[in-house]
């Protein structure tokens, strides 16, 4: 088998802006496996929270792509690189390269629902951009907030789409103190979830008090190796294939998650429609979809998703 990998630089439409910082392209690694005439393609987004640059990713690949020729498969891989960015790029691949070589199907839904992200901006500009959603038919709003102007920013989303659904992101950026009347607060405005308030390392305060909302785990939530921490914390966990090395592990997670009681979120990073196709078959077993992340971008790849009404469409 061969393989390669390499780094592609995307450039975003509109600045993506979190509580963590500001980007304005999307940096990717592919990795492409080749063998018998068959091309598999796997796709995933270094992020520097968890330690990743595609520097470091690409060296963590490139001897392993070196043994695939002596035969590393996909469930050897996952003892061999741990989870994130660099396995979930190969174990896509190697996804990919099995469901061509086998020459099986596309079988799943034609089309998932999905979140459409508003990024932290004053609430006047984020009410706009809700309101532009809406007219376009979206449904499910998800709002990323640092630490200010809270209560402004989602009362102002609120009005703006009274009937929307509205899910929040603070990506750790909130503290334990205040959390308890700010999830009331939300709960009153009609906020469906809240997902990671607190930094991971703070989880501990959120089984202090009961939850007016469901609080969905992300940067807390990796692998199954996480779900005995999260137990009585967190009602939802983030799926994404970015967090769990790959479509391999996220399917286990997904399952033991489920088993444990935890409703189930999957996730993307900023990404191309590659990294969306490869984590659709969990989508149906998600209470919530967030798979926008190619939406942000300037151009996509060929052939894109499409995306319309908070839909996403296989072609
Ligand atoms: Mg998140």
């Amino acid at each position: 088998m061969l393989a390669r990998c390499y780094a592609e630089r995307w450039p975003l439409r509109t600045a993506f802006v979190i509580s963590r910082g500001s980007r304005t392209e999307a940096e990717v690694v592919v990795v492409e496996v080749k063998w018998d005439g068959v091309v598999g393609i796997g796709e995933c987004t270094p992020y520097k929270r968890y330690g990743e640059s595609p520097d470091s990713v690409i060296r963590k690949l490139k001897p392993l792509l070196s043994e695939l020729a002596a035969g590393v498969g996909r469930d050897e891989l996952q003892e061999r690189l741990p989870a994130g960015a660099a396995r979930n790029a190969l174990d896509c691949a190697l996804v990919d390269w099995e469901r061509k070589y086998r020459g099986e199907e596309f079988s799943g839904p034609d089309s998932l629902p999905t979140v459409q992200t508003l990024v932290i901006d004053s609430p006047d500009a984020m009410a706009e951009a809700a309101s532009i959603a809406i007219a376009e038919g979206v449904e499910v709003l998800k709002l990323k907030l640092d630490n200010l102007q809270v209560n402004e920013r989602v009362a102002a989303v609120r009005a703006a789409a009274p009937g929307a659904q509205l899910v929040i992101d603070a990506n750790e950026a909130w503290e334990a103190d205040g959390l308890v009347q700010r999830c009331e607060q939300l709960a009153e405005l009609g906020v469906a979830m809240l997902e990671q308030p607190l930094p991971a390392r703070g989880d501990e305060f959120l089984e202090t008090f009961p939850h007016p909302l469901p609080i969905c785990a992300d940067e807390s939530c990796h692998t199954r190796v996480d779900l005995p921490r999260l137990a009585g914390r967190y009602e939802m966990v983030n799926i994404k294939l970015d967090k769990t090395g790959g479509i391999t592990e996220a399917e286990a997670l997904a399952d033991e998650a489920s088993a444990q009681g935890f409703e189930l979120m999957l996730g993307c990073m900023l990404c191309t429609s590659r990294a969306i196709r490869a984590a659709w078959s969990l989508g149906p077993r998600a209470r919530y979809l967030d798979l926008d992340g190619p939406t942000w971008l300037a151009r996509d790849v060929q052939p894109p998703l499409r995306f319309g009404a908070g839909r996403v469409y296989w072609s």
